[in-house]
């Protein structure tokens, strides 16, 4: 048996931005990973937004110095002629996003996080929660047992916690399958085009990450539809770089994602289809604010229950900002799914 001060499952960015930030302000934070690193995940382009939390987070300078690929816009071709979405303008220049491969954005995280003092436990896979009879005080893993008076899931799309626990979840949309895969080569016209574009499926979502290396997403809004798993026309020449693979994007929200003794973060709270390149951002923020309200619970622990609240009020704000967004946007397709509301 170990203790700590927080428990952190899943070192994906949110759960990377959580152990940083609580270990900056001097508790003793774990983080369990059931992964070895590097391991790949899709979420390369990141929003202009992010560039403020990794200066907070301690990671700007390393971002800087690794010259990853930079886009003022996407290219959006949404029924009508294909036209330039730029960000906007900065008091510098134009806001700029990044497109960064999830293995070096999480594996700059993480070792941030050690500098930070985190201590982290890799592979170590998290197995079940510990509960006293009124809180969640830890979990078991493969290896030990680690207890704390607060524990953070972040453990992506897995839910664990919520599985644990049986949270409810509330979703918006049938059943969702996003397909991506990555390829390698020359593409001259994904040299400029990193952009979204809507067929009478749904969308197909292409970019250039990186020097001859190319990602696309495709989500047909049609759940029982299987065409969407092969490369967009655009990539058909390249190589592909490993089989094109789906994951589950059904839009949901945890309808407890604070409670006694757990602060949920990330996928593990909230999901929406990758169609906005916002998941990132929103498991980067949500592992501070996670972070935030352990710290805040700490110093006024007879505040704990109010905490837990403004924590799910805050997660169900954003869900549903960035779902009535994605909801007028769909609206928009030359082809809407019909399970819009
Ligand atoms: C096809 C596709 C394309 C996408 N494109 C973009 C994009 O362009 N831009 C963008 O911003 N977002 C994109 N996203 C969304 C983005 O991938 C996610 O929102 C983001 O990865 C969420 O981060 P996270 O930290 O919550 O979870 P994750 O990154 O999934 O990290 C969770 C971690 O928890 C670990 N874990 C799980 N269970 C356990 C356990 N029991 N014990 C220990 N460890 C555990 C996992 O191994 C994992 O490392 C895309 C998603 C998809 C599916």
């Amino acid at each position: 048996m170990i203790d700590h001060d927080v428990v952190i499952i899943g070192a994906g960015p949110a759960g990377a931005a959580a152990a940083i930030l609580c270990a900056q302000r001097g508790l003793r934070v774990v983080l369990l990973e059931q992964a070895v690193f590097p391991r790949k995940r899709p979420g390369e382009t990141l929003q202009p937004g992010v560039e403020l939390l990794l200066q907070q987070l301690g990671v700007a300078d390393a971002v800087q110095a690794a010259g990853f690929l930079r886009h003022t816009g996407h290219w959006v071709q949404w029924g009508g002629a294909r036209q330039f979405i730029a960000f906007g303008q900065g008091a510098t220049g134009p806001d700029r996003g990044f497109q960064i491969p999830r293995d070096a954005l999480d594996s700059l995280l993480l070792s941030r996080a050690v500098e930070s003092g985190v201590r982290v436990m890799q592979p170590c896979r998290v197995l079940k929660v510990i509960r006293d009879p009124r809180r969640v005080c830890g979990v078991q893993t493969q290896q030990d047992d680690f207890t704390a008076p607060h524990v953070i899931d972040a453990s992506g799309t897995s839910s664990w916690l919520s599985r644990q626990l049986q949270l409810r979840w509330r979703r918006f949309s049938p059943p969702l399958i996003a397909h991506y895969g990555y390829a390698t080569g020359v593409c001259p016209e994904a040299e400029i085009f990193c952009g979204i574009e809507a067929d009478p499926l749904g969308w197909c979502w292409t970019a250039k990450i990186g020097e001859h290396r190319y990602h696309w997403t495709r989500l047909s809004f049609f759940p029982e539809n299987k065409t969407q798993v092969i490369p967009p026309a655009v990539f058909k020449h390249l190589t592909a770089s490993g089989p094109a693979r789906g994951a589950d994007v059904t839009w949901r929200v945890c309808q407890q994602a604070a409670g006694d003794g757990f602060f949920i973060a990330g996928d593990a709270a909230f999901v929406l289809d990758p169609a906005g390149s916002q998941g990132v951002l929103k498991a980067l923020m949500s592992g501070m604010m996670a972070a935030h309200a352990v710290i805040q619970a700490r110093s006024t622990p007879w505040h704990e229950l109010s905490i837990q609240q403004q924590y799910q009020q805050w997660v169900n704000e954003w869900f549903n900002r960035d779902r009535r967004k994605m909801c007028e946007i769909y609206r928009t397709h030359p082809f809407p799914p019909t399970w819009l509301f």
